[in-house]
């Protein structure tokens, strides 16, 4: 791997950024990336490929954003599932998720919004504020998504900062008003898009866009359908790092290393090979997204002894289930499609949202697990809001359900333990 020869400095001097806080941070996720994740047994050999990508996630990927824009395709940033990949790919244009998983520059960041705001919209001000972000830096158009409450008021003031950012307004129940509004606001983003890149969308550039996402998804599908398997084929954190890296990679790339890394999967899970043993607790986490690089609970969780066998998240199935009808005569046809499919997403902002609990219910069968953990950062109402009936809907189907309520700080590790275990004798 070439990781080590490239000297990244000038292009990361070149995007503006800290270089002394980047090396800062860039310090503190290797060492975290080896001790987590290198140091697990028996990891599929497909995950070398995921292994890369990390080890380059500021520098080569960074660089083929560069060099795409030097040719002349532009590089949109999102914060949520609900900013549609399909219309940038439409443009030939590259979608990457700014990823909001570490605290950062948080005294700078508590000056301008309120200390009490999810960890979450903290991490998009600080890596904004704190200049470590090649991606933030790079991007000519961050989108915003106005969802809960905090991301609404958030991007206000985040506007204010950063100058090519782009809001999206986005309905709050799935009625058939809500329908004409996210049909509304995708195609201004349609447009915005087309300005932004100076394509035309026809209905064969929405058609291959559409086709190349629903390729992902159906990768990403395939992967949470083989942890089915008992012993489990993959550890819950190999599987959450590749749905967070499904955010930032190249599209096709990404879909091929995923699918080459479940053909193991499922060879492995026919010969009876798993990483941890036949019978070990099986643990379905949902609740709020963990993007790069908040890796704590799976952490803490799978060195109990347990293993994670699906996330109901949106960097897990929540965000990945669905495709988007590929027939349609004209882009108008393509656009219903793909409001269809955005729609069913069942984040916690929506109001009422029994789909989600339905999704938990089906999951919690699918993938055979015995217990679920309901996963909240601190202050996000929606999905806090949320966890109290969801939780007592489960135990009264005998589902066993742990509540956890955290941040990303690392104080409360032992403490999360402690009930993680606790919560694991009940399972055995
Ligand atoms: S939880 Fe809701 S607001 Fe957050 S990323 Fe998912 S869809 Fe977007
Ligand atoms: S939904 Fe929750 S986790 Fe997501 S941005 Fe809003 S408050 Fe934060």
């Amino acid at each position: 791997m070439p990781a080590e020869a490239v000297d990244y400095r000038t292009m990361w001097a070149d995007l503006g950024l800290d270089l002394e806080k980047h090396d800062m941070l860039l310090g503190v996720l290797g060492q975290a990336y080896e001790t987590l994740f290198l140091s697990q047994k028996s990891r599929p050999k497909g995950m070398d490929y995921f292994n890369f990508v990390m080890s380059e996630v500021h520098g080569l990927r960074v660089k083929e954003l560069r060099d795409a824009q030097a040719a002349g395709r532009k590089v949109l940033g999102a914060f949520c599932v609900f900013a549609p990949e399909e219309i940038v790919t439409a443009v030939d244009g590259i979608l990457v998720g700014l990823c909001t998983g570490a605290d950062f520059a948080t005294e700078e960041v508590e000056k301008r919004i309120p200390r009490n705001t999810c960890a979450l919209i903290k991490s998009a001000f600080g890596f904004t504020l704190g200049r470590v972000c090649p991606y933030i830096e790079t991007v000519d158009m961050v989108v915003g998504e106005n969802t809960c409450d905090g991301k609404k008021k958030a991007y206000e003031t985040l506007g204010t900062i950063l100058p090519n950012l782009y809001v999206m307004d986005l309905p709050q129940v799935k009625s058939a008003n809500g329908r004409s509004l996210l049909r509304a606001e995708y195609e201004r983003f349609l447009h915005a898009v087309e300005d932004l890149a100076g394509v035309k969308v026809t209905a064969d550039r929405l058609r291959k866009g559409i086709r190349a996402v629903n390729a992902k998804r159906q990768a990403l599908h395939r992967l949470a359908r083989v942890r089915a398997a008992d012993p489990a084929p993959i550890s819950g954190l190999d599987a959450l790092l590749v749905n967070q890296v499904a955010f930032y990679d190249d599209t096709a790339r990404f879909t091929s290393s995923v699918n080459a890394l479940c053909d193991e999967l499922a060879a492995r899970a026919a010969r009876g090979e798993g990483v941890f043993a036949k019978g070990t607790p099986r643990i379905l986490v949902s609740g709020c997204p963990m993007a790069v690089p908040n890796w704590k609970l799976p952490w803490i969780v799978e060195g109990a002894g347990a293993v994670i066998v699906g996330e109901e998240s949106c960097v897990g199935e929540r965000g990945a289930r669905n495709l988007v009808k590929e027939d349609g005569a004209d882009v108008g046809a393509l656009l219903d499609n793909i409001v269809d499919r955005y729609l069913q997403v069942d984040c916690a902002v929506f109001t009422p949202n029994p789909d989600r609990l339905a999704h938990v219910k089906e999951m919690h069968t699918a993938y055979r697990a015995d217990g679920v953990i309901h996963y909240c950062l601190h202050f996000c109402q929606p999905y806090l809001m949320e966890s109290y009936p969801v939780a007592a809907n489960l135990e009264a189907a005998g589902i066993p359900t742990l509540r956890i309520e955290t941040d990303y700080g690392q104080e409360d590790g032992e403490q999360l333990r402690t009930r993680v275990e606790a919560f694991l004798e009940r399972l055995r």
